[in-house]
Formats: C-alpha cells, structure tokens, sequence
C-alpha cells in the first residue's frame, strides 16, 4: 500500500480524578515541561501535536494529528458535561496516581462514563507519579489486573522525569490506529 499523505486527526481524552497528573502529563508529552504547582485546568482544553506513528497495518508512516482533551475532574462533571467531552474520542488514556489506592478505584467509573458515549474504544492505564517511590501504594501488578479486565496494557508514568510519557500517547495511537 502506498504511503498515506492524509493526516490524520485523532481525539483522545484524559479521564482520571482530580490531582492524578492528568494535566501535568499533557504538558510533559506536548510542552516537555514540568511544574510543581497546581494547575488547574478550567473547563475543557483541548491541546493539538502533530506526531508520526508507524501504521499498524501497512508498516508505512502515517501523520497524526492529536487533539488532546484535558478536563476539569470534577464529579459532577460526569453528568453534564461528559456527553460534549467524551463525544467523538477515539482513544483515552485512563490516569490513576499510584500513590494514592482509591484514584485507581474511581477509575472504574470514568470509563463507565465514557464509554456510555464512545462505545468501547481502545484505553491505556497510567499509574502515574511513579517516581513517588516512598509514598507507592499502588503496584504495577494491581494495574494491571485491572486494565486487563478491559483488554488493555498498562503503564507507570511520571510526568515529572518524563518516564514512559512519550510511551503512553504512542501506544494508544498505535491501538487505536489497529482497531480503525
Ligand atoms: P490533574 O488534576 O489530573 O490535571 O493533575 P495535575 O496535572 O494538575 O497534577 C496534580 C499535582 O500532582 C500537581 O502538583 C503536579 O505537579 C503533581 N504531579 C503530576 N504528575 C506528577 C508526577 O508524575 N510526579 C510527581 N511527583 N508529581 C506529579
Ligand atoms: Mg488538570
């Protein structure tokens, strides 16, 4: 197959309890910075990179261009505003922060939410703020049992050093690009 020239325009959300890194993670992936400060994210966001996957399929280049929904993690939110957010993603990243036992519970309810919208779409589990090494209370294995339940890998992340940042948006974008 010949290589496509056409980009590609992918959205992808964010979904994950208020203080996980969420925000932080898509400013390390698109910025490649860090900040110790809280913040916060009002209303929706919604940050754009350009980026170049290997096709799944074909083997061939394939241009892609992100659109990255951040959001507000309220638990009202799921109510009224998940419709708009959710509606038309193709792929999310699902956030826990592994110092912090109940993030990862909650998780179970932000991918009930969004898939009432987007149908079952490809997810990959983040336990992020892995470099907290004093303070983990989630194990990788604990993760991962629970991102199997939904066919999908899992991955520690630390939007402070930059660990496996880069690893988590390709790895969705290849998933999802193998399900289109
Ligand atoms: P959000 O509410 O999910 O968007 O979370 P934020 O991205 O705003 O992060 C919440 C807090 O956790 C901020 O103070 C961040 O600096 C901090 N944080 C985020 N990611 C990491 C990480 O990987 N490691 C550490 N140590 N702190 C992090
Ligand atoms: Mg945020």
């Amino acid at each position: 197959m010949a290589p496509s020239d056409e980009t590609r325009k992918i959205k992808v959300c964010l979904v994950g309890d208020v203080g996980v890194g969420k925000t932080s993670l898509i400013r390390r992936y698109v910025l490649d910075v860090f900040d110790d400060k809280y913040i916060a994210t009002i209303g929706t966001k919604v940050t754009k990179k350009e980026i170049e996957v290997k096709d799944p399929k074909t083997g061939a280049p394939q241009k892609v261009v992100l659109l990255v929904w951040d959001i507000m993690g309220q638990p009202s939110f799921r109510e009224v505003l998940r419709e708009a957010y959710f509606y038309g993603a193709e792929g999310a990243l699902a956030v826990c922060d592994v110092t912090s036992k109940e993030s990862l519970g909650e998780l179970r309810y932000w991918v009930k939410a969004m898939t009432a919208t987007t149908g079952k779409i490809p997810i990959v589990f983040l336990g992020n703020k892995c470099d907290l090494r004093e303070e983990t209370r989630v194990q990788y294995q604990d993760i991962e049992v629970f991102a199997k339940k939904h066919d999908s890998p899992a991955l520690l992340t630390s939007a402070k050093t930059g660990y496996n940042v880069e690893q988590a948006f390709t790895t969705l974008v290849e998933k999802l690009l193998q399900n289109r």
